[in-house]
């Protein structure tokens, strides 16, 4: 699904329901303990309070950087997003799925359809040295050069290659993790006020309890991922593509299985009614 779809959805389902009030334009700069409450500060001078201030706001929160001092580090990896449409491809295509990874030294291409499988969403990484980087930073909305990221993959079999060359030259993006909070946060508040108590504080620390090894895992797993798909770390590093492809069925063909059969709901419930019974 494009992100913006996704937007646009939780956006009609909150209006829908009259259930908030959206402020946009408000970039907070600072967080200030009033006692019971909280007070925000945003960058256009003006001030709001609140009893919960979720910091929703990415990578670079600065909300976080408040309460925590450490800083995102370079994963090793460059990744290249694109968007190219199904019925451009589909003349040429050569497989009987949109959903195909291309594995290889150092780099790897991963493809699968959304939007109704409208769209192919395109996904390059390619490994490379923090000192090769330059002056490059991070960001959500960096424009890669085609030219480059085609020709990093060169090597790739000619319909991977057609694919990153249909790939036009801006940014979109999705997200997996953080949707399972906002979806577990949204559990844990409302049983909170359902109960009418003031016991918000534990309702906040029994997601926490929750989702943060979840999401360590996900992290954890995610990069060890990214290593085996370009035949790096133990047990690949130095061998060559064939001798790889075994071991690297072995590591992939159940990685997301914990992902996906894990039932999250299961998960809170459990912990909720423990919480109630206290
Ligand atoms: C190019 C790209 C592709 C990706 N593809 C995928 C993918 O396919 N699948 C996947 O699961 N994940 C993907 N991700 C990762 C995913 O997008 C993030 O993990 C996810 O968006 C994190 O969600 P978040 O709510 O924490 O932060 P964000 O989605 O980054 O949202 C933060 C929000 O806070 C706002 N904000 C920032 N600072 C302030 C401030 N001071 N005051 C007020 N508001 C502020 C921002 O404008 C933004 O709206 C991708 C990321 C990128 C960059």
């Amino acid at each position: 699904m494009l992100r913006s779809e996704f937007l646009d959805l939780l956006l009609d389902s909150i209006r829908g329901r009259n259930a908030a009030t959206l402020h946009t334009k408000k970039k907070c700069t600072r967080l200030v303990d009033i006692g019971d409450k909280v007070r925000l500060e945003f960058a256009d001078s003006t001030s709001a309070t609140a009893d919960l201030v979720i910091g929703a706001d990415g990578i670079h929160s600065s909300v976080r950087s408040q309460f925590a001092f450490d800083n995102p580090r370079y994963s090793g990896k460059i990744v290249y997003r694109g968007l190219v449409s199904i019925e451009d491809i589909q003349p040429w295509w050569h497989l009987s799925t949109y959903a195909v990874s291309w594995v290889g030294k150092d780099k790897h291409l991963l493809v699968f359809p959304i939007s109704e499988n409208k769209l192919l969403n395109v996904v390059a990484f390619v490994s490379v040295e923090e000192s090769e980087l330059g002056d490059f930073q991070e960001s959500w909305v960096a424009v890669g050069n085609m030219k480059e990221v085609v020709s990093s993959f060169q090597e790739f079999e000619p319909h991977a290659r057609r694919i990153l060359e249909l790939m036009p030259e801006r940014p979109r993006a999705g997200a997996g993790q953080a949707i399972e909070d906002g979806y577990i946060l949204g559990r844990a508040l409302q049983d909170y006020l359902k109960s009418q108590s003031d016991d918000l504080g534990r309702w906040m620390q029994a997601y926490q309890t929750l989702r943060l090894p979840r999401a360590q895992r996900a992290q954890r797993t995610s990069r060890e991922a990214g290593e085996v798909y370009e035949l790096q770390g133990e047990g690949l590093k130095g061998k060559t593509f064939d001798e790889c492809m075994p071991e690297l069925r072995n590591r992939l063909k159940d990685r997301m299985n914990w992902v996906w059969l894990e039932d999250i709901d299961v998960m809170y419930e459990k912990l909720a009614t423990e919480m109630r019974g206290q």
